[in-house]
């Protein structure tokens, strides 16, 4: 048994929560709880679990006494990390949690742009027989370039293997290598990735080194018969750039589930025929909620029992 008093400030799925209860700590789930309710009471709490609506500032941390910061899921982007570094609060997440979702729906973008189906579903419900507009591709031999070969990079990596597609991986730090000898993943600099890809897909961190990565410079690099698939962060592409491209035929299409801005603003770039979009559901799966929760929860616990 341990003791602490949780506030948990976004909806995270139950299993997490009653596993914290069961190890005898007093919750207080408040999933709407707004930035200056957080501050006026966060002072009682031993941990602040958030998802990504929840913003833990600079604020919040100085007015609270917490011992740890938990994000249920990967991102960290909403927690200063810094002033909780400073303060000597543990932040933790669960990296690993939502892997195969995010690659699962990596793959149904590319699907879906391979063969339209976001317009083919549209076009026969309103009655039009569009059969003929509609001569897809197939996955099977082309290249895919996969940008950070991480936890989701490589989970797709393996999926994309089963469609028979092969593997270019380009990461700045090393990659591992039983992946790389289980896939047959060919290694290469970003420009060659770029060049050479049929579809390439982004799992990288939001860093200063990441931002607009995807500039119009690099896109020009790419196959105009390529496709962009976007489920990381937003900040990596740069959409105006993007738009360009699309709008000009030097890309073939793109699919994001990040954009810039969320919910994304660019009316342009979500105009275009050739853009598929989803709203950051990335991890959103009854299964990566569930784990990433009881994943939580046990860090919790084990922190909490020292
Ligand atoms: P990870 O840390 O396991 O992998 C990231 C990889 O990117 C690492 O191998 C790292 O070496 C590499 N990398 C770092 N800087 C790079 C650079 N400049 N160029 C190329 N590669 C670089 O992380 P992950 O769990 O695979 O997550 C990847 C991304 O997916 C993150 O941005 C995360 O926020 C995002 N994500 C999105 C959703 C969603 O809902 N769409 C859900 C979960 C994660």
């Amino acid at each position: 048994q341990v003791s602490g008093r949780v506030l948990v400030c976004d909806s995270i799925d139950r299993a997490g929560i009653d596993s914290m209860k069961r190890a005898g700590l007093a919750i207080d789930y408040k999933p709407e709880i707004k930035a200056n309710e957080l501050v006026a009471t966060v002072k009682d709490y031993d941990v602040i679990v958030v998802r990504s609506r929840t913003k833990v500032t600079k604020e919040v941390i100085d007015a609270s006494n917490a011992k740890i910061i938990a994000r249920v899921g990967v991102g960290l982007d909403n927690v200063d990390v810094k002033a909780a570094e400073a303060k000597k609060i543990r932040v933790i997440n669960a990296p690993e949690a939502a892997s195969v979702a995010v690659a699962e729906l990596a793959i149904g973008l590319m699907i879906s742009l391979a063969r339209n189906i976001p317009r083919a579903d549209a076009e026969t419900k309103k009655g039009n027989w569009i059969k003929k507009d509609l001569m897809g591709t197939q996955l099977s031999g082309k290249y895919l370039g996969i940008v950070g070969v991480g936890n989701i990079g490589r989970h797709i990596g393996r999926m994309a293997k089963a469609f028979h597609m092969n593997l270019i991986g380009y990461d700045p730090y090393p990659i591992n290598k039983e992946f790389i000898s289980e896939t047959g993943m060919i290694v290469t600099d970003l420009n060659t990735l770029l060049e050479s890809a049929d579809y390439i897909t982004c799992h990288v961190p939001s860093t200063p080194e990441t931002k607009h990565m995807f500039n119009a410079e690099r896109l020009a690099k790419m196959k105009p018969t390529a496709y962009l698939v976007n489920t990381s962060r937003g900040e990596i592409i740069d959409e105006n750039a993007l738009y360009e491209a699309l709008k000009n035929g030097k890309l073939a299409g793109a699919a994001l589930d990040v954009f810039e801005v969320e919910p994304p603003t660019n009316k342009l770039l979500l105009g275009l025929p050739n853009v598929v979009c989803t709203p950051h559901i990335g991890a959103q799966t009854k299964e990566a909620q569930e784990l990433a929760s009881i994943v939580i929860a046990e860090k919790i616990i084990q922190i909490l029992r020292g």
